[in-house]
Parts: structure tokens; C-alpha cells; sequence
């Protein structure tokens, strides 16, 4: 019988591991892999991959380990699993055999899926994305493909567009549309048309408004509906345009000055955004120099900015709802903390990807 090198004096037990025959410690519930055990673990695990490859690809060796291979004697090596996946393992030179502690297995058995995400997110900025966002003065999004079509997304931008060119265009009279469907503060705290309170998250105030939120929503949408379920992100999107609502409503509950814009709504989707998904970048654009960043980083600009906002629309009376954005953004902070942990497990490739073994590029 051979000896646990984790623990030294338990013996190792057989056990079925994605069709492997591998053995276990009973004491520390870790694995031992004979050569090539792992990598066909990983093909037999849902990977979308059946000829996954670990062996002679692992990231940086970090020197001796005080683990010992049980078949050569040898003193095992410690290495990252691969290079931006700092996860730690022990393997020996002379066999090839690796141990992976207990705590380790959920997140070796997703590497394959890692190494391909690696891939996508940490694509560097190029010239094409460059000119994109000079001309357009929007982030680019470096987060993993969808695998479900957005549709509730599509709905919502077509339904956008849909009633701002019915109004835009002369279609509706603008001010009959704006009379009736914008969000009036002193109206809805004297108790009539509450209905603006949803109608006005599908009106905006000019093309470039709607462009600029419709991008947003796009971008960051697709991401959030994928996790969240078709159903579940509309509903979510809903309550954060009537949180940000609340939230102007409360700052100037007299104001006679009309609200519209499904900004207060996307803020909440950036809230969500910035609790799942930590491993995505967005570009940021500094006067013309184009950097990657965090999520984090990226609406803490934008948060700063609303702030900066509020603070000189005192002075000045500005156009722009800042009160929204601040209280729609921390409604969806507030439900991405409150869902991140059944959100997580129910999607197990999100979670790794948020463990703070993950390396990102920028
Ligand atoms: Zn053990
Ligand atoms: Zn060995």
C-alpha cells in the first residue's frame, strides 16, 4: 500500500475519478494522478473538449514541495496549474504524477475551460479598437462569448428605438409624449400617473442619449441575461429603473422637471456586472491613451463621475438625472451581493473565474 504524500501516514485508497482510477486519501480526501490520468479526467469531464492536455504546460515552478512521490521517492515540484490560473500543485519530475489537495479538484477539473477563457479575455486592445472608441466615445468589452442569444436584450432595444422614433419622427406629438410618459417628481408624489414611473425608462431625450445607453445595455446585458435567465434579468432591470426612479423622486420630490431614460435601469446592470463579473475588462480612454481595467475601476470613474455631477448640477441645475444612476447602480450592487452566491453555484465556470486565482491581463 502506498503512503499519502499530504499526510505521510494514511494509505491510499482506489477511487473512480471521471473514469479514472486514481487514488485517495482517506484522512485529507486529496488525489494522486499516475501520468496521463489527469488529462483523460479532463477529457471525460464536461469541458467541451474531448482531447484536453495539461502535461509539460503548466505556469511557473515555484521550487520544492515538502511532498514526496510515493512511487520514486522523489520530492515532488510545486507549479501554478498554468499560467494565469494560479491554482498550486504538486507534481514529480521523474513520473509525472500529479497530487492535488481536496480544495483544489472543482477548480483543476474546470482548467480547460479556464485556459480557453484565458484566451479570450486576455486579448490585448488593437488599433481597430482604438478608433472604435475615439469615434465613439464607448468602452469595448472583453468578457466571455454568451451562450444563450440575448433575446431579452434585442426586445429591449428594439422597444427603445421603437418609441423614441414615434416620437422623434413626429409620429407622436413630442410634447404629448413627454406630458404623458416622462417621469414628473412633484406628479407622482401627488399620487397621479404612476404609470410613468415604467414608462419612463423606455423614452430618451435625444439620439445621442439613446445610443449611449443602448450600448451599455447591450454590452453588459447579454453577459447578465446569460447568467441570470431570461425571466429573472428582465425583472431585475425592472426593479433597478424603479429604484433609481425612487431615488431621484426622493432628491428633489418637488421638481417639475421631466425624467427619461433607461439610465437608471443599466446603472443597476452595472451594480450586477461588478459583482459577477470581476475577470471582464472594459476599455478606458484617456484623452488617447486606451487602457484596459476592472470592472471595479471602470465604474468607480463612472460612479465618481455621477458624483462630480451632482455636486455641480447644485451649482448649475443640470439636464442629467445623476440621483438616478447613483440610486439605480446601488440597487444592482445591492442584488449582485445578495445573489452572488446561489448565482455562483449554480454556475460553476462564473465561479472560478471570480476565485482570485484568476490572473487577468490588462
Ligand atoms: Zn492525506
Ligand atoms: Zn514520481
Amino acid at each position: 500500500m502506498k503512503k499519502c504524500p499530504c499526510c505521510a501516514v494514511d494509505e491510499l485508497i482506489s477511487q473512480d475519478f471521471y473514469g479514472q482510477d486514481v487514488e485517495s486519501c482517506l484522512n485529507c480526501n486529496g488525489l494522486w494522478f499516475e501520468r496521463e490520468e489527469l488529462n483523460k479526467a479532463l477529457s471525460a469531464a464536461d469541458n467541451d473538449d474531448d482531447n484536453v492536455k495539461l502535461e509539460n504546460r503548466y505556469g511557473e515552478h515555484l521550487g520544492g514541495s515538502d511532498k514526496h512521490c510515493h512511487d520514486c521517492d522523489n520530492g515532488l515540484g510545486k507549479y501554478h496549474l498554468m499560467p494565469g490560473f494560479e491554482i498550486e500543485i504538486d507534481a514529480c519530475s521523474e513520473c509525472h504524477g500529479v497530487w492535488l489537495d481536496n480544495d483544489e479538484l472543482d477548480k483543476v477539473i474546470h482548467s480547460p475551460l479556464i485556459r480557453k477563457s484565458l484566451l479570450e479575455l486576455n486579448k490585448p486592445l488593437s488599433k481597430k479598437t482604438w478608433f472604435f472608441q475615439i469615434l465613439s466615445q464607448m468602452p469595448v468589452e472583453y468578457n466571455l462569448e454568451v451562450k444563450s442569444t440575448p433575446w431579452v436584450v434585442y426586445c429591449l432595444l428594439v422597444l427603445n428605438f421603437s418609441i423614441f422614433a414615434s416620437y422623434y419622427s413626429g409620429l407622436m406629438p413630442e410634447f404629448y409624449a413627454y406630458d404623458n410618459f416622462a417621469l414628473f417628481s412633484d406628479r407622482v408624489t401627488a399620487g397621479s400617473q404612476l404609470w410613468s414611473l415604467v414608462t419612463h425608462m423606455y423614452m430618451h431625450g435625444g439620439l445621442m442619449h439613446i445610443i449611449g445607453n443602448m450600448y451599455f445595455l447591450y454590452v453588459i446585458g447579454d453577459n447578465l441575461e446569460d447568467v441570470l435567465g431570461k425571466g429573472r434579468f428582465l425583472a431585475l432591470y425592472t426593479v433597478c429603473g424603479f429604484c433609481a426612479a425612487a431615488v431621484q423622486i426622493i432628491s428633489e420630490p418637488g421638481s417639475s422637471i421631466p425624467m427619461v431614460g433607461a439610465s437608471g435601469a443599466i446603472a443597476g446592470l452595472f451594480g450586477m456586472y461588478l459583482v459577477w463579473f470581476r475577470h471582464a475588462s472594459l476599455s478606458l480612454m484617456i484623452v488617447v491613451y486606451q487602457k484596459k481595467v476592472s470592472p471595479m475601476v471602470f465604474f468607480l470613474v463612472w460612479l465618481a463621475i455621477n458624483f462630480i455631477g451632482v455636486w455641480t448640477s447644485q451649482a448649475q441645475g443640470g439636464g442629467v438625472a445623476y440621483w438616478a444612476h447613483i440610486g439605480g447602480f446601488f440597487a444592482g450592487l445591492a442584488i449582485g451581493l445578495a445573489l452572488k452566491k446561489s448565482l455562483f453555484a449554480s454556475n460553476p465556470l462564473l465561479a472560478v473565474l471570480n476565485s482570485k486565482e484568476l490572473k487577468i491581463t490588462r
